[in-house]
């Protein structure tokens, strides 16, 4: 196989306001990718202009759609995936982080952990990837470091090392040091940029940084230092690449600073593409035949073409434009003649592409998510994505009953592409159909495709739950003890998985004690 630049793929976790954007762009910024500030923005409303086929999107001014973003630096080349976190929250945001070997989880320095950072932490932890923390907007009044350090472990569960460490905060912020380094880095209010001058080398004090920070600020760090070389979790690779123990950054997206120390460290410490299972085995990046899977599926990004984008996750071998290879699921075999790559601003087609790649193939209508693409006579699958647990479920029907043909394929080409998930209340004979979707933004969306694209006007009757629960364990859906009266109700997934939806968490925790011989999880992962 030809050689080709290390890879590194990752995407950042973190809850709306956090700064993605901003740091997202600095990241390009640093690759050459973009070459000034506002283009990923820019890049946000470009789509908005274009993709007419959703006024929902336009008159919110919010994107639906996201996208994969290639850099290179120092000889790396980097896959940023982004995953939508604003209204447009949704299962893909999850289903992005399959195709993901680590992720960045970005922490608002003032609001420390949020909701939307919890619920993508557990996805990657059950993944069980390296997650990197930077913590942002130190150029901002913060909470105190070390509190954060203890959000991280009380409410993530998680260990963490940082490697840097903030002096001051707000308009006292002065820097970080860097242990590895044992350096400051000084910042400067109004520069992006930064000053470093080493510190405290062979345990002397150096009396520049002294001067620079002031003898008070100067001994809180050193007495900060000493405490965590100390008291602190020690830096451990095993931990971080089991995903058990989080390296931690601090510094600034917006003004620049810490951000390219970040981008070094992290290169060198984030792991390449992993290997994937199948149902053959582990496949490994070095299996020299191409594969893949399909992670996402974007309806018409682009108003011209009224065809979908899948978006493939490669894991092996090499990809060449214009190559054929066989689509498992349905045997087929399949030309990529026109694969996508996705840069800031515009598409380019790729000719080559390796592990740990993303690309988007044009898809009328052949791919659903989890398919697995394959060179030659292989036939393994890889495992499935999982679904995750809705948090608004509706009932749905057809307005006009005889539309029942075409109502039955948009919910079913809605579903592949995993636009929204439907379940089927157990009565066999009198089933009624139940969509489930992480965003109130999805429904609408499912709406307004049903009726442009399929023809359906569609009712949707909100139902009172907020979790679905795949039930694990050998009962039937009748011995199942859950609480009555509206709380729960018993359900099938599309694949026919049992499955329980649950008005709240008081709910669960009932059906969790009165069903002790089960487990109740929160996406259908085996
Ligand atoms: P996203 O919603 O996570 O993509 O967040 P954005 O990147 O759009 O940032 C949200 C807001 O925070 C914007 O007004 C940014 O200018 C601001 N912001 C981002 N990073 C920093 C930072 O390091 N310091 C300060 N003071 N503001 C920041």
């Amino acid at each position: 196989m030809a050689t080709a630049r290390p890879r590194k793929t990752f995407a950042i976790i973190s809850h709306p306001d956090a700064g993605k954007t901003t740091l997202t762009e600095k990241l390009l910024y640093f690759g050459g990718a973009i070459h000034t500030a506002g283009m990923v923005k820019s890049r946000k409303s470009k789509l908005q202009a274009t993709s007419d086929w959703m006024e929902i999107e336009k008159q919110r001014g919010i994107s639906v759609t996201s996208s994969v973003m290639q850099f290179s630096y120092n000889g790396y080349a980097v896959n940023i995936l982004d995953t939508p976190g604003h209204q447009d929250f949704s299962e893909d945001t999850y289903r992005t982080l399959t195709a993901a070997d680590s992720a960045v989880m970005l922490i608002d320095a003032a609001k420390g952990v949020e909701p939307q950072t919890i619920k993508l932490f557990e996805v990657c932890r059950m993944r069980k990837i390296p997650i990197f923390t930077f913590i942002n907007k130190m150029d901002r009044e913060s909470k105190d470091p070390l509190a954060l350090l203890e959000e991280l472990e009380e409410v993530l569960g998680i260990r963490s090392c940082p490697m840097n460490w903030p002096i001051g905060s707000g308009i006292d912020f002065k820097g970080v040091y860097d242990r590895e380094r044992q350096q400051v880095e000084l910042f400067k209010h109004g520069e992006k940029g930064r000053h470093i001058f080493p510190v405290f080398q062979e345990g002397k004090s150096n009396e520049k940084v002294k001067e620079l920070l002031g003898e008070e600020r100067y001994m809180k760090l050193k007495e900060d230092i000493e405490l965590l070389d100390i008291a602190g979790d020690p830096f451990d690779r095993e931990k971080i690449d089991n995903g058990l123990l989080t390296p931690v950054f601090f510094g600034s997206a917006l003004t620049n600073f810490g951000v390219e120390s970040f981008l070094e460290y992290f290169l060198r410490l984030a792991p390449g593409p992993a290997p994937r299972m199948s149902d053959k085995g582990l496949i490994s990046p070095e299996h020299n035949k191409f594969s893949g899977f399909v992670f996402k599926i974007q309806a018409n990004m682009n108003p011209a073409h009224r065809d979908r984008i899948a978006f493939l996750r490669i894991v092996s071998g090499k990809f060449i434009r214009g190559m054929t290879v066989q689509h498992v699921r349905t045997g087929k075999r399949i030309k990529l003649s026109q694969p996508q790559q996705f840069l800031a601003q515009e598409r380019n087609i790729v000719e080559e592409a390796y592990p740990g790649d993303i690309i988007g193939l044009f898809d009328p209508g052949t791919f659903g998510i989890g398919d697995t693409l394959v060179e030659g006579n292989q036939t393994f699958s890889f495992a499935d994505i999982p679904h995750f647990s809705p948090e608004i479920f509706a009932k749905v029907r057809a307005k006009d009953t005889m539309k029942y043909k075409q109502f039955h394929k948009g919910m079913q080409q809605l579903t592949e592409e995993g636009a929204v998930q439907y379940f089927t209340t157990a009565a066999p004979g009198a089933e009624t159909l139940i969509l489930g979707v992480v965003g109130q933004l999805q429904l609408e969306v499912f709406e307004y495709r049903m009726r442009n694209e399929y023809g359906v006007d569609v009712e949707l009757q909100p139902l009172g739950f907020t979790l679905a629960r795949w039930v694990k364990g050998n009962k039937k859906e009748h011995e199942l003890n859950l609480i009555q009266y509206g709380g729960s109700l018993v359900v099938r997934d599309r694949e026919g998985r049992l499955v329980v939806l649950l008005e709240n968490e008081f709910a669960e925790r009932w059906a969790k004690e009165k069903n002790p011989d089960v487990e109740f999880v929160s996406t259908s992962y085996e």
